[in-house]
């Protein structure tokens, strides 16, 4: 087998490898193992390109090292509450890796497309990783600022954004041209000046695309940056001809766009509302000023509730995070079961502020994962619950989402709380949450507020119990 055939094995393995990988990663049993599945493709990958002859090695290994420590410093010191910064981050490198490649190899064959000798798949190739990368690079860097909060989550909106964003982007296609039609010129400014115009425009479209996106909705630009990522490597795969960058790029670029899709459909909003609406600034807030009684409760008589309570479950939410209260929420859960009650979670999918939030925060619990049920099974026997008990969640849980077709959430899926037996909100005070919209929940007959800090709520919980 010559080797060239060798190396081409290695990448269908690598790739099968990825896939499998990817399937595992759907299931918190078979994540971690679904990552290092993946992570071997990746070695083989490597090493497999490795072995292609005519490769310098001094560079490739200088890349390696600063990139490995880079990488490995920050993975190492990263909170659990930074990783989505940490991502958009990642996408951003992805973006500018994906530009430079197609850059290099546009730079590299200049000479001789100049001379009339052009691949027209490779110049188109090129341009779009250089476009798409150069997109993802800043938009991310913007993500990653206001997720950070270095610069302000709030949108950025200004008159006529959407036509500057349409002359911006009728400026790539025009530069695109020049560039395609006059790359085979012996006058090489003519093809290269208009690429170098691109260049800035990508960079400009990046920034001005993603900052009248709220901070709130950061999570889904960065998941959708992440598909594009995966894009801009498929095309940088293209340029270098190497499958399985375009294989790995395309899996990318397909499992980004699938959990983007997700997030909208769970937030009961289009992609377009999340790029376009400004969502998240003081004139889309909505939501029906309300006037009610909320019946605050103290943890004491929480506990006498919960005492009798034969089946209860946690609805975990934004304000878990904020507290870290979930190592005392899986420790009253434990009291609870011991006392001789059915215990589960019900974790809304887009809870909290990234995908999957309070599944890994109760992961982090050792909260068991068949202890975790989904909406869909709990919702229709909701009304047999004795007790829910809501940890700093709000919109997941807010009635109008059901109930007020005028509500900004309205048709968003919602974990129906307020129709268990009794609900019990824990959360410092009456405030909105994310959609910055009223929540009917507090003011219910059958719903008892637990103001406070959500851990310091919990613990006191669990001191009653103990007592
Ligand atoms: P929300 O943002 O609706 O509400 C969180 C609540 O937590 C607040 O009302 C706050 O009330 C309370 N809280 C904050 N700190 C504490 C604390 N220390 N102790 C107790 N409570 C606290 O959270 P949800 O999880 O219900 O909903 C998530 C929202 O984020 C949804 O609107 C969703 O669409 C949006 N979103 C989610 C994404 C994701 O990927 N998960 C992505 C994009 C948007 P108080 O101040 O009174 O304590």
């Amino acid at each position: 087998m010559t080797q060239a055939a060798l190396v081409q094995l290695a990448y269908i393995a690598a790739s099968i490898l990825f896939i499998l990988g990817l399937k595992m990663l759907s299931s918190p049993n078979t994540a971690r193992r679904g990552n290092r599945v993946s992570a071997l493709g990746m070695l083989i990958a490597v090493i497999a390109t490795l072995m292609i002859q005519g490769l310098e090695f001094q560079w490739i290994i200088l890349g390696v090292l600063i990139g490995a420590s880079i990488g490995m410093t920050a993975a190492l010191r990263v909170p659990m509450t930074s990783m989505p910064e940490f991502v958009a981050l990642f996408n951003g490198f992805g973006g500018i890796a994906s530009l430079l490649v197609g850059w290099a190899e546009y730079q590299r064959n200049i000479e001789v497309w100049g001379g009339g000798d052009v691949s027209y798949m490779t110049v188109i190739a090129i341009y779009l990783a250089m476009l798409i990368g150069g997109v993802t690079f800043t938009g991310s860097l913007i993500a990653y600022g206001k997720l950070s909060e270095t610069i302000s989550g709030k949108p950025v909106l200004f008159t006529g954004q959407q036509v500057v964003n349409g002359l911006i982007a009728a400026g790539v296609v025009i530069c695109g041209i020049l560039y395609v039609i006059n790359v085979d010129s012996p006058q090489i400014p003519l093809a290269y000046t208009p690429f170098l115009i691109a260049i800035a425009l990508a960079f400009t479209l990046g920034v001005l695309a993603t900052i009248p996106i709220g901070g709130g909705d950061m999570p889904v630009v960065i998941s959708l940056l992440n598909s594009y990522s995966g894009l801009a490597a498929c095309a940088a795969g293209f340029v270098i001809q190497n499958t399985v960058l375009i294989v790995s790029g395309s899996l990318v670029g397909a499992s980004g766009m699938i959990l983007t899709i997700i997030m909208c459909k769970a937030m009961n909003r289009s992609l377009v509302n999340v790029l376009f609406s400004g969502f998240g600034s003081a004139s889309t807030a909505g939501g029906v000023a309300r006037q009610g009684e909320a019946k605050p409760i103290s943890p004491e008589d929480t506990f006498l509730i919960l005492e009798n309570a034969r089946s209860v479950i946690f609805v975990p939410g934004y304000g878990m995070a904020v507290a870290q209260a979930q190592h005392a929420v899986r420790e009253l859960a434990e009291l609870l079961e011991e006392n001789g009650a059915e215990v589960q979670f019900v974790v809304h999918p887009v809870a909290g502020r990234m995908p999957g939030h309070m599944n890994v925060l109760l992961a982090e619990a050792n909260v068991p994962y068949e202890k975790l049920v989904e909406i869909e099974d709990v919702n229709p026997m909701i009304e047999t619950v004795d007790v829910a008990i809501v940890i700093g969640a709000n919109d997941v849980v807010n009635p109008d989402a059901r109930e007020d077709p005028s509500s900004s959430i309205y048709g968003m899926p919602i974990i129906n709380v307020d129709l268990a037996r009794t609900c019990i909100v824990c959360k410092r005070s009456l405030a909105s949450g994310f959609a910055g919209i009223e929540n009917p929940l507090f003011f219910k007959e059958n719903t008892r507020m637990l103001f406070g800090d959500a851990k310091a709520s919990m613990q006191a919980l669990v001191s009653e119990f103990k007592e």
